[in-house]
């Protein structure tokens, strides 16, 4: 541990007790590696905090001694963004929220819920279902996220196409700004218009401008029914004219709509051979849709003529809960089977959707020829134009030749995508690894202004420094 760390460490075992202090780096290394273990952090000290005061306490330790800290829910970001890296020039400390995962009220007539940060999010699901509600927010690390990570990702997933992002599920927020004073905006209003609604400034933040210690959401109604389908289709153009036919069908009744190819169902069944899978592997696309408040024949008829028209050539309606999370688990798998399959360039970009099939025929053979053949795999949220796709590494290159080529693939797809409309980070944000394309894709008034913020609300540069925007 840095010299001048260890005359604060004794501090801040009494804020947070010996036992929520880890300083033992053979302990620390579970906390700072990326999910897919690309990126590897460094930390002198974990902090565990119990309560909104603890929090309190530590950032006005820090404030003080020009100390950064990093926030850290489940630790389940794809860009970097929940590790510290600290330095023999900079301490970087991590404040990780799991201890602070109380569940605080509920209102059944506003339909409402308030908890704190450290809240996994199937938790919260399964609150919301317990009452007769449904929370929306729905994602492959759900058993391991946190609401508070959630809201600072402004994290999307399989429900955006009729709920909405994250931001869309937040009322309220409480957060401990960086000079350790506490902004509480936790009323579960839907209506308050009172100038900027400021809470939307630290969604998407990315911690960069405090920590957020609760947050108040809306729950949506439960569905009466949810009827969920596995189809399979020949082209992605006829995946997005079966989008299109649905919800002019369904209307808003359609919830889920995602896709994977071909290449993600056989690394499935290459990675995971345990698992199910119900319509094969050798599709070149698969989809799965979900429709609520729908006669369930109307859907039987809605596949019935998509078949007979050759839209559809293989397709199954799941008759149970369990053959429903059978489906879904072949989604929730891709990422796991991506990342047993080896190195990939991941990219999660959003086109709109008649431009998704232009932006295949573009970026497929510009991978290609910037390292080779190889596999590419191609998922995700096609009712929201929200592809996530993964250029692997070729068999006759190198690791670190293929690696080498990050930077140019990455700036490859984002061109492509952002030519057609489109961005560069849809979901999973900015972090440290897009912090170069954001400047290069951004307008650079909104890189100003981003900055102004960043400097106004956090002026020493103590939360998150290293992510996001360079200032
Ligand atoms: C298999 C897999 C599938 C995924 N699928 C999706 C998907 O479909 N859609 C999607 O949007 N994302 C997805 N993600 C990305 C990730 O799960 C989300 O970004 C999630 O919201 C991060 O939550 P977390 O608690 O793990 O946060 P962390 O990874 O711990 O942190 C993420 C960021 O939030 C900040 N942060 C965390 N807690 C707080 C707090 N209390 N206050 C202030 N800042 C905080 C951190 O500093 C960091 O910048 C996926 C990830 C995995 C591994």
């Amino acid at each position: 541990m840095p010299l001048n760390l260890n005359h604060f460490l004794k501090e801040f075992e009494i804020i947070v007790g010996t036992n929520n202090c880890i300083s033992d780096q053979s302990k620390i290394k579970d906390y700072l590696e990326d999910w897919r273990g690309q990126i590897r952090g460094s930390t002198p000290l974990i902090l565990f905090p119990k309560a909104l005061d603890e929090v309190q306490k530590i950032v006005s330790l820090c404030f003080l001694n020009d100390i950064k800290i990093v926030s850290q829910g489940g630790n389940t970001s794809l860009c970097g963004a929940n590790l510290p890296q600290s330095s023999k020039h900079q301490i970087e400390i991590v404040l990780n929220t799991s201890k602070l995962n109380k569940f605080l009220s509920f209102d059944p007539y506003n339909q409402s819920i308030i908890v704190e940060s450290g809240c996994i999010l199937q938790n919260i699901q399964e609150i919301a279902d317990d009452n007769d509600l449904f929370f929306p927010l729905s994602l492959s690390a759900e058993g391991s996220c946190q609401i508070g990570g959630n809201a600072s990702t402004n994290a999307g997933g399989v429900n955006v196409l009729k709920y909405g992002m994250t931001r869309d599920q937040v009322m309220g927020i409480e957060v401990v700004l960086p000079d350790g004073s506490i902004f509480s905006d936790l009323k579960s209003l839907k209506k308050d218009n009172t100038g900027y609604d400021l809470k939307q400034l630290f969604i998407g933040a990315e911690g960069t401008l405090g920590v957020i210690t609760k947050v108040s959401l809306k729950l949506a109604s439960k569905p009466k029914n949810t009827v969920t389908c596995m189809v399979a289709v020949k082209s992605v153009e006829d995946a997005i004219n079966l989008l299109q036919n649905t919800k002019i069908a369904f209307r808003d009744n359609v919830s889920a709509f995602e896709f994977m190819s071909d290449t993600c169902i056989q690394a499935i069944e290459k990675y995971l051979n345990h698992m199910k899978l119900p319509l094969g592997s050798n599709h070149s696309w698969q989809i799965i849709f979900e429709i609520i408040n729908q006669e369930e024949q109307d859907i039987i008829n809605f596949l019935g003529n998509h078949i007979e028209s050759g839209q559809i050539i293989d397709g199954l309606i799941a008759n149970s809960e369990k053959e429903k999370n059978e489906i879904w688990l072949v989604r929730h798998s891709i990422s796991e089977a991506e990342k047993l399959s080896g190195n990939g360039i991941h990219h999660d970009i959003s086109i709109p959707i008649k431009r998704i099939p232009e932006f295949l025929k573009m970026a497929k053979p510009a991978m290609k020829k910037i390292v080779g053949s190889s596999i590419v795999y191609t998922f995700g949220h096609l009712g929201d134009g929200n592809l996530h796709f993964t250029k692997t590494q070729p068999e006759t290159m190198s690791e670190s030749d293929f690696l080498d080529k990050t930077h140019e693939i990455n700036r490859s797809v984002h061109d492509t995508a952002e030519t057609l409309g489109g961005s560069f980070s849809a979901e999973h944000g900015i972090g440290s690894k897009l912090m170069d394309d954001l400047v290069h894709f951004s307008d650079p008034v909104k890189i100003q202004l981003m900055q102004t913020i960043k400097k106004s609300v956090d002026p020493k540069n103590i939360m998150n420094p290293n992510k996001l925007i360079k200032i």
